[in-house]
C-alpha cells in the first residue's frame, strides 16, 4: 500500500518511519511513503503557504493554491485516490475505519497547521475528514502517522505473527484478554494456573471469558455492537448475575 502525505513539515516523518515494525514493511516493499513539502508548490519569492484569515481574527489558514498543486501534481486531476484532510471536525479514528482505509492500494494523507486549511480546500479537494480525538494538536502531522501505523500492521505480512492483529483490542469489538510473560512469578505475584497448563482449548475460552470481562468492566458499550456467540451471552449474564 502506498502513502502520500502533504505537509509543511516533512521532517517529522523519518524518524518514526525508519523505525520497527513500519521500518520493516517499507524495507520489505509491503507499504511505501512519500512525503511532499507543500512549500515546494508555492511559487511566490517567500515560498508562502500561509495568509491572514478574510473577516479578521487571530492566527493563520493554509491557502488554497499550493495545496491544490502540491495534491494535483503527485495524484493528477482524476481523483481515484482518496485525499484525507487531518482534522478535530472529521469522523474520529477507529479500527474499523482503520480497516476500511487498508483496503486501498493508496491513499493521500493531508496534514493542516495553524488555524486549518481554507474551506475551499475541504470543499472541493478532500474526498474524507479523520479526526484523532476530540481534543487539538498544533498539526496534522501525529495524526498522519497514527493512520498510517493503524493501517499498515493490518496488511497482511506486516506482522511478524500474522494472526497478530486479529485477537486486538477492537478488531472483533471487544477489548483484548491480559498477557503475561516469564518470570512465573513477580514480587509474590503469580500467572494464572491455567495460562501454565498447556490446556490450548481451556487458555482458549479463558481468554476469551477474559476478554469479555474486561470489556464489560471497562468499556460496556461497545458489548452493544461486538458479535457474541451464544456461550459469550450466557457468560456475561452470569457475570452480571454475580455482580
Ligand atoms: N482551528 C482548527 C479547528 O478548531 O478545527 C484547529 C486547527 S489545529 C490547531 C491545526 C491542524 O492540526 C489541523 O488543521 C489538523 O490538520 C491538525 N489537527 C489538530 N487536532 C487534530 C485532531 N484531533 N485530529 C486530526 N488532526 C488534528
Amino acid at each position: 500500500m502506498h502513502f502520500d502525505i502533504f505537509t509543511l513539515l516533512p521532517e517529522i516523518f523519518p524518524p518514526y518511519l525508519d523505525t520497527s515494525i513500519l521500518k520493516r514493511a517499507r524495507q520489505r516493499g509491503l507499504i511505501s511513503v512519500d512525503v511532499h513539502n507543500i512549500r515546494d508548490y508555492s511559487h511566490d519569492k517567500h515560498h508562502t503557504t500561509d495568509d491572514t484569515p478574510y473577516g479578521g481574527g487571530g492566527g493563520m489558514v493554509m491557502k488554497v493554491e499550493p495545496v491544490f498543486e502540491a495534491v494535483e501534481s503527485v495524484l493528477g486531476k482524476n481523483g481515484g485516490v482518496p485525499v484525507i484532510l487531518m482534522t478535530p471536525q472529521g469522523r474520529v479514528f477507529n479500527q474499523s475505519i482503520a480497516q476500511e482505509f487498508s483496503r486501498n492500494e493508496k491513499i493521500a494523507l493531508l496534514c493542516g497547521r495553524y488555524e486549518g486549511v481554507d474551506e475551499r480546500i475541504r470543499k472541493n479537494l478532500v474526498t474524507d475528514e479523520i479526526s484523532i480525538g476530540d481534543f487539538v494538536l498544533t498539526g496534522g502531522e501525529i495524526p498522519a502517522l497514527i493512520l498510517i501505523d493503524a493501517i499498515s500492521r493490518l496488511l497482511p505480512d506486516v506482522l511478524g505473527d500474522p494472526t497478530g492483529a486479529e485477537d486486538d483490542s477492537h478488531s472483533n469489538g471487544l477489548l483484548e484478554y491480559p498477557h503475561y510473560t516469564r518470570p512465573p512469578e513477580f514480587r509474590g505475584e503469580g500467572v494464572p494456573e491455567i495460562l501454565l497448563s498447556g490446556d490450548h482449548a481451556k487458555i482458549e475460552k479463558w481468554r476469551r471469558e477474559q476478554s469479555l470481562l474486561r470489556t464489560l468492566k471497562r468499556r460496556p458499550d461497545l458489548l452493544e455492537k461486538a458479535n457474541l456467540s451464544d456461550e459469550d451471552r450466557k457468560f456475561l449474564s452470569r457475570l452480571k448475575e454475580e455482580k
